[in-house]
């Protein structure tokens, strides 16, 4: 890439995860799942404002009603930025003890997608569920190891997701007008020297943006053909999640974890938890809002 990669924030999160531009407000929305916070960061000012949600939380989404929507350690919530109220809506894993909420995103029919992943060694506790926009909370399947990237096609016919323990971005079919899926199959497998697949964007070429945690980079992949086609290299190791966003929906942002490095890492890699851009020769699209 001829661009270079910028640092925004140097925030020193524990965990940056979540971005999501907000085409109307023209701000960007993050999270540091570890610390409980959801950050707005202002691009015009710099300004990076923090909320406090009172317990982890691992990704935002925009609320078409107006506020956000939350899926926190104990399932999916409301939250008002304005008053920093909390309002849980439902715990599919009210029974499990030692999961938290990890990524998720909302789909073209503004149903909220999210899944879990344990706290310690995580393996297969995990699951992906969906909220739909009559609050009605659904199993999408169990056995998941650490839920992470979701996106949907440009035609709404196919949804990718990442479970990073398998190291892979997997696609599915996907009826926008049920939300229902079908026909799992691998569409992209990342090398295990490439780091691990986190967090994920598609742009308007229907090309994924991944994240790879552990690998300096975020890689952007054809999922139609499996291969890899541009590589952003990053000053930092733990590199989270990314999302188009700017006026023009053409700043790649990204963010960052400081976890998981210990003080000779942390020396190297200053920046790490740090949410960075880069000016992009593509084009994201906008984000889909929950609808409920
Ligand atoms: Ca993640």
């Amino acid at each position: 890439m001829a661009n270079a990669v910028e640092l925004l924030v140097d925030a020193h999160a524990l965990v940056g995860e979540g971005p999501l531009w907000d085409e109307r407000e023209q701000v960007l929305y993050w999270v540091d799942i570890l610390n409980s916070k959801v950050y707005v960061y202002d691009p015009a000012t710099g300004e990076n404002r923090g909320l406090d949600v009172g317990q982890h939380v691992g990704t935002v989404v925009l609320r078409e009603a107006g506020g956000l929507m939350l899926a926190v350690q104990q399932g999916f919530a409301s939250f008002d930025p304005e008053s920093q109220d909390l309002s849980l809506i439902a715990n599919p894993e009210a029974h499990v003890t030692g999961n938290r909420f990890n990524d998720g995103k909302c789909d073209p029919g503004g149903r909220f997608w999210a899944g879990t992943m344990a706290y310690e060694d995580p393996k297969d506790s995990g699951g992906l569920y969906r909220l739909d926009t009559d609050l009605s909370v659904h199993t999408i399947f169990d056995g998941v190891g650490i839920s992470n990237g979701i996106v949907w096609s440009l035609d709404h016919t196919t949804m990718y997701y990442i479970d990073t323990l398998r190291q892979n971005v997997r696609a599915y079919d996907y009826d926008n007008d049920t939300g229902d899926i079908a026909n799992e199959r691998v569409a992209v497998a990342v090398p295990d020297d490439a780091g691990m697949p986190d967090g994920m964007a598609i742009d308007a070429d229907g090309m994924l943006w991944v994240a790879h945690y552990g690998g300096s980079r975020v890689c952007r992949w054809n999922p139609h053909s499996g291969a890899l086609m541009e590589k952003i290299d990053l000053p930092v190791t733990q590199v989270t999640a990314c999302a188009f966003g700017g006026a023009n929906l053409d700043t790649l942002y990204i963010t960052s974890a400081a976890q998981q490095l210990d003080a000779a890492d942390l020396a190297r890699q200053p920046l790490a938890g740090g949410l960075f851009a880069i000016q992009m020769p593509y084009q994201g699209v906008p984000s889909f809002r929950f609808g409920g």
